[in-house]
């Protein structure tokens, strides 16, 4: 016969204001197998852990209930002082009468009941739980980082530096991301190439870091501690080996056709390219789309003019298998594409651009060499209206209904760039709200107003018709009612971030979730930010929600001391609350297989003695290392041979009966 104690939590008035902590402990009180009961103010505080461990020894305890908070909070916490009182941790049992009970009901009367219902079938459970050990798995001291942009370099750094080896994929041909693109950036107006490269360069120089560049990861398998991942590195038709980066071949090239990615369309680039001066890894890349070569098999001139050889047109993709104890997403997003927000004439007049080109036209780097000119016919504009929320806090079908976060501050950044360097240009910017969250984010924004003279209108654009060599911005002040119609010379638009459309795959890849715009959820929006559902996997950067450099990096480098935890263990303990699979039970259907996200289970071959004759049967075996414990395998298994351990079908249904008594 089980001794059970159990101990109720007041959590001061949250679950006392709502339930009568005194009707639940004499309910609890008279239930067979429990011995003692008492409650407390704050259970979790030092006195009421003691209060835990020493009725324990004093009562004799073999099994505990603790009604509280939920699970997610605490039970970490009572299973330790469980185990401090000599009791196996998974014998304690967790009651979360705050959570599912007090916080959400206001009718005091049921509220107590529900507490008592929820009480008892922890009870129920706990008589039957089992005591559970722990296994251990080696680690791999090595990481993965998925996307090379600013959050995936910051992490590889804080990992390598920690003196762990670190593979960082970066899927286009140089690492860096959109803050490569970047000209000046908020709130300081520093230079992002001159922030940016120095981090790039210490990456490809850093002993502890490899860079794939052009290459993407195929295949993930395995668990926390002992990731296998397939990683394809593209062709890149370039030794390189052999490649200096001197770009002959570049200027050679005559296929001079296609659309500069990271001018985001503004110039043309040749077949042959590095994306721009300070690419790493400084070596070009063979389009085989435009290269006349790979298309016709005539041309071959890089090959002619390259000083060392390093043009293989021969290369083909390779496949490379890698282990890694931890993995870092960090794969980024991008801009909404405007097509079907026709009112502002994005797809059809040249000097409506969005945000990013703006940051390339008015890079010294960039097409123009700076000279921030109308693409239609290059010269210098003289009224220019920046349209903020273009698609962001939208909630038709063809929007995002969040804030996109940064454009409040880069739309303010370029107004101020645009009055520098031409002081007689006016600029307008009409918004909805400005926010402005950031630490010296406001005063940067009244700058904007204050120092440079940029005009905010609150208001949105309802239509903008080209007459002319001119754009007639056609809106409405919101504080004024009045209408106002603006001839603009250019207009900039703020266009919504959204995720990468590739996320669902990569997260499909990874069994990890995405929230219903496609970003990757956190384990927990306050207490885990980088952490995902699938442990050993985190995330930093603006592939988990919009954000900007600061915010980006402080989460990149959460996530590398994260994934360093690990990375500095030489083992890993299991979560021993895993599926088995009763063989004797087990028809062989494998139905588990397939609904299992984390694919830990497989069949295998068993035998067994029928009428005196061995007979060999497939079976499912779980893979105790790759479960997460979710459960999924049990509700799919018709003959019921799988369970859950801490969950069994006889203790839910033992809940259950508990419950409806
Ligand atoms: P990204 O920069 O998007 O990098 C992600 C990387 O992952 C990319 O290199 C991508 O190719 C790679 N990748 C994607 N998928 C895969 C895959 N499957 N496998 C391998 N690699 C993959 N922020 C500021 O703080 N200050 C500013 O002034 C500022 N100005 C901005 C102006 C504009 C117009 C815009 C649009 C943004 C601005 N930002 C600014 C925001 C800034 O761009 C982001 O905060 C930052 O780029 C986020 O970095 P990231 O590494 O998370 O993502
Ligand atoms: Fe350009 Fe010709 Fe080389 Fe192709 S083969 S990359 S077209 S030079
Ligand atoms: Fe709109 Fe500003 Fe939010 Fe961007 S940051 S979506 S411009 S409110
Ligand atoms: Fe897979 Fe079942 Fe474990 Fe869930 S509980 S991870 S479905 S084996």
């Amino acid at each position: 016969m089980q001794r059970v104690g159990v101990f109720i939590c007041w959590c001061g008035t949250n679950i006392s204001s709502t339930v009568n902590i005194d009707e639940v402990v004499a309910a609890v009180k008279n239930m067979p197998g429990v011995v003692y009961s008492k409650d407390y103010q704050y259970m979790c505080s030092e006195v009421g852990q003691n209060l835990v461990k020493d009725a324990i020894k004093e009562h004799n305890l073999t099994r505990v209930v603790v009604a509280a908070c939920s699970p997610r909070m605490h039970e970490s916490t009572f299973r330790k002082a469980a185990k401090a009182a000599g009791l196996n941790p998974y014998l304690l049992e967790i009651a979360n009468i705050r959570e599912h009970c007090s916080w959400v009901h206001k009718d005091k009367k049921a509220a107590t009941q529900k507490a008592i219902s929820l009480t008892k079938a922890a009870v129920a459970k706990a008589i039957l739980n089992q005591p559970l050990i722990p296994g251990e798995v080696g680690v791999e001291q090595r990481a993965l980082v998925i996307g090379g942009g600013i959050a995936g370099i910051q992490t590889a750094l804080d990992i390598a530096d920690a003196g762990y080896e670190v593979d960082l994929v970066e899927k286009t041909p140089s690492i860096g991301g959109k803050m490569a693109q970047l000209d000046k950036t908020f709130p300081t107006l520093d230079c992002s190439a001159c922030i940016l490269t120095p981090k790039m360069v210490d990456a490809s120089m850093h002993d502890k870091i490899n860079i794939y560049s052009y290459s993407e990861v195929e295949e993930v398998n395995g668990f926390v501690g002992n990731f296998e991942v397939v990683i394809k590195q593209k062709a890149r038709s370039i030794d390189m080996e052999k490649c200096t980066g001197c770009g002959i071949c570049l200027a050679k090239c005559p296929a001079k056709t296609a659309l500069s990615e990271f001018e985001e369309g503004l110039s043309k680039r040749a077949a042959i390219y590095t994306p721009f001066p300070q690419a790493v890894p400084n070596v070009p890349v063979i389009d085989r789309e435009t290269c006349t070569k790979f298309r016709t098999g005539k041309c071959g001139v890089c090959a002619k003019v390259c000083p060392t050889g390093a043009i293989d047109y021969e290369q083909k993709d390779e496949r490379l298998n890698q282990k890694y104890g931890a993995i870092i997403v960090t794969t980024g997003y991008d801009l909404i594409n405007l097509d079907s927000f026709g009112e502002y004439q994005y797809a059809d007049h040249p000097d409506v651009i969005t945000g990013l080109e703006f940051e390339r036209l008015v890079n010294a780097a960039g097409p123009t060499a700076g000279k921030l000119v109308r693409p239609s016919d290059k010269k210098k504009p003289k009224k220019v209206v920046f349209i903020q929320c273009v698609g962001s806090r939208d909630k038709s079908e063809r929007g995002k209904s969040y804030c996109s976060k940064i454009c409040c501050m880069y739309t303010a950044k370029h107004a101020m760039l645009l009055r520098d360097k031409y002081p007689d240009c006016e600029a307008y910017v009409f918004y909805i709200d400005v926010r402005t969250a950031g630490k010296g984010f406001e005063e940067f924004q009244r700058r904007a107003v204050e120092n440079y003279g940029v005009n905010y209108i609150k208001g949105m654009v309802g239509k903008i018709f080209p007459t002319g060599d001119k754009l007639k911005v056609n809106g409405v002040d919101a504080l004024s009612g009045e209408v106002l119609e603006i001839d603009a010379d250019m207009v900039v638009l703020a266009s919504a971030t959204q995720a990468k459309p590739g996320a669902s795959d990569v997260g499909r890849m990874l069994s990890i979730s995405t929230d219903r715009d496609n970003f990757f959820t956190e384990a927990h929006p306050k207490l885990r930010p980088v952490e995902t559902h699938c442990a050993g996997i985190y995330l930093a950067g603006a592939c988990q929600g919009p954000k900007d450099i600061p915010e980006t990096v402080a989460q990149a480098s959460a996530a590398a001391a994260k994934a360093i935890g690990i990375l500095s263990k030489s083992k890993l303990v299991n979560n021993p609350c895993v599926s088995q699979v009763d063989e004797s039970v087990c028809s062989g259907c494998l139905a588990c297989t397939k609904m299992c996200p984390y694919e830990a289970i497989t069949e295998k071959m068993v035998e067994q003695k029928v009428h005196g004759k061995i007979r060999r049967r497939r079976v499912a075996e779980v893979n105790a290392a790759l479960c997460q414990g979710c459960g999924g395998c049990t509700v799919t298994c018709r003959p019921g041979a799988i369970d859950l351990k801490g969950f069994s079908n006889k203790q839910i249904l033992a809940e259950v009966d508990a419950i409806c008594q």
